[in-house]
């Protein structure tokens, strides 16, 4: 018999009509003859009330007892939905996370599942029950109750619909399914039919609240085919599978985070193991650090700058101000009302022209950029928080995507692909279920770097550069800005070898004037890709490569990272070793 699982978010079982109307449906969905598991979440907004009371009592509530204070909200409304079902006339059984056997590691707050086990879920199917599982929580090797940090819920519905090997795996929320944008946010936001996995990933990860990143990686990782749509009505949604809605387009979608905040640590010495002890001690903290820049010194120091949600702030800051006194760097400064606007789009890899349209959108807008970091299938520019809105809507309508793209998927190609037999294997063995996979490591040996120094904080001269850099033929690969001191920033970019000269040439004659340099850069640079499924969310990721560059005597001059990949750039001269240096490191994780 197929299995069916349907989650259904806060909004969806936000009070006691909204309840019944998910039983019913769940209800429909049993009497056309599926076994069905049903994942929900805290009611309304219970989880945030909460968060609300335990910041009352303390401002640094433990993360354990957040965790058991947070799960109720799922322990209440699993029992409701089962007697709902019960009133209905149907036979369900509400099961915590503990009671599924969601076996997660121990970190607190944002914990990550190790295995999940079947025989009490499929005994209770078997037995015609409607399965009603607590979404968002799990329990560590001590029974310590866990939770999967927030919006989890629909991670622990496309887990299960993993392991279980359901056909498919439904999420019910207040919204008819993804936007090309948050829909709340800008109102000309188009519907989407289809979009793939990797965009969904890299939008979830910058602000597309509507998924919950990690389920995505469990999607992308065991191929399930994922429904959003509304639990108010029976329209068709938006279905996430591995194909793109349409392939040409270079941008899909488009995401704002609001939450964000910039750390820079100023005069860092310029050497190998420098980024390394930086990110291990705030990795300590638990804190994943977003938009890392590392950018290349100048007179033996170098500046780092990275983001982080502004919820991690304080424990970010204590680190950072632990370690550079360690290191013997000049200070650290931040900004707390920062936002980040990003573009998502599998064409953009094969595109030029992308970045320089967003700048001019941005500039053209009145938008300052502070910080970029670009990957082959998505750029982010961090920008002051007022003008995240702004700035979003800008480059909303530069790309068109308030209208459908030609091409677009049509409704007959939208069923989901069959179910990769391998994949399914995975999910048998899997011991680890979030482990990292790592699917290539790769060197790219043809590229060149050029910096442009003391560019003012003021909108218009990324945009201006890289109109010129592309008027001048020249193909720019990876594009990382980062904001140092004064105000003043400095934007790195790669280009082919053979361009090397004439974009250095054409930098000189544009900086003076825009006012900016000196240009400096490196006729022969080596860029090493590490390919996978959640990269960034593993904070380990970005250690490791730093560890293994730096146990090497190989110093990183560009990093940034994506939820598919993390790109580092070195001195050409070193390209080979570090590129067997990272093989080396990431030997137990290639798929
Ligand atoms: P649930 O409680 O059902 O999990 P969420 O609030 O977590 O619901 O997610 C749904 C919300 O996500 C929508 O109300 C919408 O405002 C927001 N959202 C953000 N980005 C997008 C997007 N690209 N498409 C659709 N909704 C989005
Ligand atoms: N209730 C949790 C939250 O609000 C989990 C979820 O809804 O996905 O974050
Ligand atoms: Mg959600």
């Amino acid at each position: 018999m197929s299995i069916l699982v349907q989650k259904f978010g806060g909004t969806s079982v936000a009070d006691s009509q909204k309840i019944l109307a998910a039983a019913r449906r769940a209800v429909r969905a049993r009497q056309e003859g599926k076994q069905v598991v049903m994942v929900v979440s805290a009611m309304g907004h219970n989880t945030d009330q909460l968060v609300e009371l335990a910041g009352q009592i303390t401002d640094q509530p433990r993360p354990r007892e957040m965790d058991m204070l947070l799960s109720t909200g799922e322990q209440v409304s699993v029992a409701l939905m089962a007697m709902a079902i019960h009133s209905l006339g149907h036979e369900a059984i509400s099961l915590t996370g503990a009671q599924i056997g969601i076996k997660t590691d121990s970190t607190h707050t944002k914990a990550r599942i190790r295995s999940i086990s079947t025989e009490r879920m499929r005994r209770a199917l078997e037995e015609g029950k409607i399965v009603i599982a607590a979404g968002f929580q799990g329990i560590d090797e001590d029974f310590n109750i866990t939770t999967l940090g927030r919006g989890g819920s629909d991670t622990t519905a496309v887990a299960l619909a993993a392991v279980l090997r359901a056909d498919a795996c439904e999420i019910y929320t207040d919204v008819d399914g993804v936007y090309t944008t948050d829909p709340r946010v800008l109102p000309e936001a188009r519907h989407m039919k289809r979009v793939s996995y990797d965009e969904m990933l890299e939008l979830a990860s910058l602000g597309a609240g509507v998924m919950h990143n990690r389920s995505i990686e469990f999607a992308k990782k065991f191929s399930v085919p994922i429904h959003v749509r509304s639990s108010f009505t029976d329209k068709p949604g938006t279905m996430i599978t591995a194909l793109p809605e349409a392939p040409d387009q270079p941008v899909g979608g488009a995401a704002l985070a609001k939450k964000e905040a910039r750390v820079a640590i100023l005069g860092v010495p310029d050497k190998p193991g420098t980024s390394l002890a930086i990110f291990s001690k705030i990795a300590g903290r638990a804190v994943a650090v977003d938009m890392i820049v590392q950018d290349v010194g100048a007179g033996g120091r170098a500046d780092m700058s990275f983001t982080v949600l502004n919820d991690d702030l304080r424990a970010t800051l204590e680190a950072a101000e632990e370690v550079a006194a360690e290191l013997g760097a000049e200070r650290v400064v931040h900004n707390d009302a920062m936002a980040k606007i990003s573009v998502v789009g599998l064409g953009m890899a094969q595109q030029t022209g992308v970045a320089e349209r967003m700048f001019r959108a941005l500039a053209d807008a009145g938008v300052n950029i502070q910080m970029i970091t670009t990957s082959e299938i998505k750029i982010s520019v961090l920008v002051e928080r007022e003008q995240g809105a702004p700035g979003l809507r800008a480059v909303h309508t530069t790309f068109g995507l308030e209208t459908e793209p030609p091409g677009a998927a049509s409704p007959s190609v939208l069923s989901p692909p069959p179910a990769d037999g391998d994949a399914l294997a995975v999910v048998a063995r899997l011991q680890k279920m979030e482990e990292l996979a790592i699917d290539d490591i790769a060197l790219d040996d043809t590229q060149a770097r050029l910096s442009v120094c003391g560019i003012a904080d003021e909108p218009g001269i990324a945009a201006a550069i890289f109109e010129a850099v592309a008027a001048g033929g020249i193909f720019v690969d990876m594009i990382v800005q980062s904001y140092g001191r004064e105000g003043m920033s400095k934007i790195s970019f790669t280009v082919p070898q053979k361009q090397y000269q004439q974009c250095r040439d054409l930098l000189q004659e544009l900086a003076g004037r825009l006012n900016c340099g000196p240009i400096s850069g490196s006729e022969k640079v080596s860029k090493l890709s590490v390919s996978g499924i959640g990269l960034r969310s593993h904070t380990d990721v970005a250690i490791r490569t730093f560890r293994c560059l730096a146990d090497a005597g190989i110093n990183v001059d560009l990093i940034n990272t994506s939820e598919v990949r993390v790109n580092v750039v070195v001195e050409g001269q070193h390209g080979r070793q570090a590129l067997s240096c990272l093989q080396a490191a990431f030997a137990d994780c290639m798929h």
